[in-house]
C-alpha cells in the first residue's frame, strides 16, 4: 500500500429503511474534522490532517440517490485498491459497503471483514429491497466477496437474520459476550466497516437506528489500535446529521477517522 490515506465522501441514503439524512453526513464529518474544537493529531501521535503524511481529501463522489450509486461506488473503489491507496469512506448509509468491499474484491481475495455494528445487516431482503442498509452483508457472504465476517456490537438479532449468521458462518461477538470479556481476533488483510449505531446511543445519538447497551467510543478505539493484521480499508456509516443537533456523533465520527489515519500510517507501507 502506498501514500497518504484518502478520505472519499458517499453521500447516498436512498436504501436507508427508516429515515433519510445520512446522505448529509460526509460534509458534516468534515467540519468536525476540520473543528478549531480539537486538532489533527490521533492518539498515536501523527498529525493526521496534515500534509505529507495526513490523509487527501478526494470529496465527495457524485451519486444519485437510485441503483446507479453502487456501480459508481464499485468503480470508485477498485480504482482506489488498484492504485494500492488506502481510503477511509465516509457514508452514506450501510448499503455502501456492498459496493465497496466488491469494488475491493478483484485487488484483495481473502479479505476479513470486521463489523461494528448493533446490527448484523444479513437479510436477504428488507422492504422488499436486496440492497437495502439492512442486507449489506448477506451480498458480501453469498458472493464470496470476504473468507470471514467478523460481527462486534450486536444487540438487535432477529430469527431471519440468526439463520442468515449460520448460512454463512459469520463470526459474531454480540454485546454479551463482548460484556463477558470476547473480543475479535483477526489477522491478515482487514476492511473494518463501522456502523456508529455499534456505539451506545448516550456516546453516539445522531444515527437513524439508535440501540441502547452498546460500545463506547474508547471500546471502538481500542479495537482499531489493537487489531492485528494489515488495515487496507475502512469506511464510517449511518451518521444522520438530522438527528444529530449538537454534532456530538459527527464529533465521534471525526475522532474515529483520525485514529483509523493513524492506524493506517502506524503500519506503514
Ligand atoms: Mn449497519
Ligand atoms: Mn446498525
Amino acid at each position: 500500500m502506498t501514500g497518504r490515506p484518502v478520505l472519499i465522501g458517499l453521500p447516498y441514503d436512498a436504501s436507508s429503511s427508516h429515515l433519510r439524512g445520512a446522505a448529509r453526513a460526509p460534509g458534516c464529518i468534515r467540519s468536525a474534522l476540520g473543528s478549531p474544537a480539537g486538532n489533527g493529531w490521533c492518539e498515536l501521535l501523527v498529525d493526521v490532517m496534515s500534509p505529507p503524511q495526513g490523509l487527501e481529501d478526494l470529496g465527495d463522489l457524485d451519486l444519485q440517490p437510485d441503483h446507479t450509486a453502487r456501480g459508481a461506488i464499485e468503480e470508485a473503489c477498485a480504482a482506489l485498491a488498484g492504485r494500492d491507496q488506502r481510503f477511509i469512506a465516509l457514508g452514506g448509509d450501510h448499503s455502501i459497503t456492498y459496493p465497496i468491499v466488491r469494488g475491493l474484491s478483484g485487488r484483495f481475495s481473502g479479505l476479513t471483514v470486521l463489523q461494528i455494528d448493533a446490527h448484523p445487516d444479513l437479510y436477504d431482503e428488507f422492504g422488499g429491497d436486496r440492497y437495502s442498509h439492512a442486507c449489506p452483508f448477506a451480498r458480501i457472504m453469498e458472493e464470496g466477496l470476504a473468507s470471514r465476517l467478523v460481527q462486534v456490537g450486536i444487540r438487535a438479532m432477529t430469527g431471519p437474520q440468526f439463520l442468515q449468521a449460520s448460512r454463512f458462518g459469520v463470526e459474531q461477538i454480540d454485546m454479551r459476550a463482548w460484556s463477558d470479556g470476547a473480543r475479535p481476533s483477526v489477522a491478515d488483510d482487514i476492511y473494518l466497516s463501522i456502523d456508529l449505531d455499534g456505539i451506545d446511543p448516550s456516546f453516539a445519538p445522531g444515527v437513524s437506528h439508535p440501540e441502547p447497551g452498546g460500545l463506547t467510543v474508547r471500546d471502538v478505539v481500542g479495537i482499531i489500535h489493537t487489531l492485528n493484521g494489515r488495515l487496507i480499508g475502512a469506511d464510517v456509516v449511518e451518521l444522520n446529521p438530522s438527528r444529530d443537533p449538537a454534532g456530538l456523533t459527527a464529533g465521534v465520527a471525526a475522532k474515529l477517522v483520525r485514529e483509523l489515519a493513524g492506524r493506517f500510517l502506524a503500519d506503514g507501507d
